[in-house]
């Protein structure tokens, strides 16, 4: 094992607590998408003093793009003395809100205890810093590897990555010859390799009714009560259907390792608000529900949507007058890195070493940009890898280990010296 590559990421713990509080204290929440460009141009700049060249692209268009809130993602690449692999390590940029029950400033980057504290601390800024450490570390160690290391910074990942890692990937920018592996450094613990993620489809069912007064319903036809009967299909037959698909991939929690669906929201008739008075009384002709279904590898899409277009066929078939509209909203398919993939048997190389164990694989419940760099991008030899503990994430008072991120960068040097070198040593 080489002893002086470990050596150069010790002597930079200072550094990955600096860079990490550095990046905390640019407030860069979402929505609306605050401080992007200054973060970005932080990392872009850090990393050109160490010979990276750097380009910034501004996802013009996308989702909540504006000259206030522009889409600014940064994208470094560092070539070594001859030709080979590329390693990338893509790290989004944009944090959650702060919401309530802080002890700490969520924005001052403070350190205490061994721990990083502040918002995107573990989700995941303190994985951007681990993952630029421990390409720093490799490159003033093996200042002649072969092939490229690139780093990036992209926004817009907590809320679907259209303008950050889907743009790039549009681009160009997560495709071979490009690039050939990715590793992100999201906070799924510093001794598992997430392979993937579970499958999600967004719809939104409409059922139709007939307007007529409130003191006569008879005369109407009532939406809402049509949804009633939806919902009660749901509750005899889809959500005990679902819960009985267990699937192979390992997902975490376990209570995930099984189909999901989640209702979103549910509207109809009448708005909530009474201001300035109350509504005259109405039959409501609309009501309108959203699904979040969450699919397995051992499923498709089509048999999924079949699931719940079914149950609505049948009720117009059973039931008087029932007529419904659905509209997807969004679709991800489930995807599962194989275990013998390069880049994960390099990352699970660098476990071993440094925890003198095998890795855990798992499989996040929801999804994250990977869905980008595989749809889009081809590229399949992607995992999620990073220091954050899963379940602070989002949470209050949310931290980062400062020896999590150390050992991490470890992990991840010795991934960059086997995709790279081919060897530990
Ligand atoms: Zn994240």
């Amino acid at each position: 094992m080489n002893e002086r590559l470990l050596q150069a990421i010790d002597d930079r713990r200072d550094d990955v607590v600096a860079l990490t509080a550095d990046l905390i204290r640019f407030p860069t929440i979402n929505p609306p998408g605050e401080a992007y460009r200054p973060c970005a141009e932080f990392i872009g700049t850090r990393l050109k003093k160490r010979g990276f060249e750097t380009e910034f692209i501004r996802a013009e268009g996308t989702p909540g793009d504006t000259d206030r809130y522009p889409r600014v993602n940064v994208v470094a690449r560092f070539d070594g003395r001859s030709p080979g692999a590329c390693v990338h390590f893509n790290s989004h940029i944009d944090v959650v809100e702060a919401g309530d029950g802080w002890t700490v400033d969520p924005f001052a980057g403070v350190v205490r205890d061994g721990r990083v504290y502040g918002r995107g601390a573990c989700d995941m800024k303190g994985g951007l810093a681990a993952s630029i450490i421990a390409a720093e570390a490799f490159m003033e160690v093996y200042p002649d590897f072969p092939g490229a290391i690139e780093v990036s910074g992209t926004v817009d990942e907590e809320s679907g990555g259209f303008g950050g890692v889907a743009h790039l990937a549009r681009l160009g920018y997560f495709s071979k010859p490009r690039v050939d592996h990715v590793i992100i450094p999201e906070p799924l613990n510093k001794d598992r390799i997430c392979l993937g993620h579970r499958g999600v489809w967004w719809a939104e069912i409409e059922t139709k009714g007939e307007i007529a007064h409130g003191s006569m319903p008879f005369l109407g036809d009532n939406a809402v009560r049509h949804m009633g009967a939806v919902l009660q299909a749901f509750e005899d037959e889809l959500f005990p259907a679902l819960d009985r698909k267990m699937t192979r991939m390992p997902v975490v929690p376990e209570g995930a390792r099984r189909s999901t669906m989640n209702i979103n929201s549910i509207h109809g008739g009448q708005t909530e608000d009474f201001r300035p008075g109350l509504p005259s009384p109405n039959v409501p002709d609309s009501c309108r529900l959203t699904i979040d279904r969450r699919f397995l590898l051992e499923e498709d899409l089509a048999t999924v949507k079949g699931e719940v277009t079914g149950i609505l066929e049948r009720l117009k078939r059973e039931r008087k007058k029932f007529d419904y509209e659905i509209r997807d909203l969004m679709e991800v398919l489930p995807l599962m890195t194989e275990r013998d993939a390069p880049v994960v048997q390099a990352v699970a190389q660098g476990i071993h070493a440094i925890f003198d164990r095998e890795p855990d694989y798992v499989i996040s419940p929801g999804t994250y940009d990977q869905k980008h760099i595989a749809r889009i991008g081809h590229i399949y030899d992607c995992i999620a890898y990073g220091p954050g503990i899963l379940d602070l994430a989002h949470r209050p008072d949310e931290w980062v280990g400062i020896e999590d991120m150390v050992e991490s960068a470890k992990v991840m040097a010795i991934g960059l010296n086997v995709l790279l070198r081919g060897t530990t040593g």
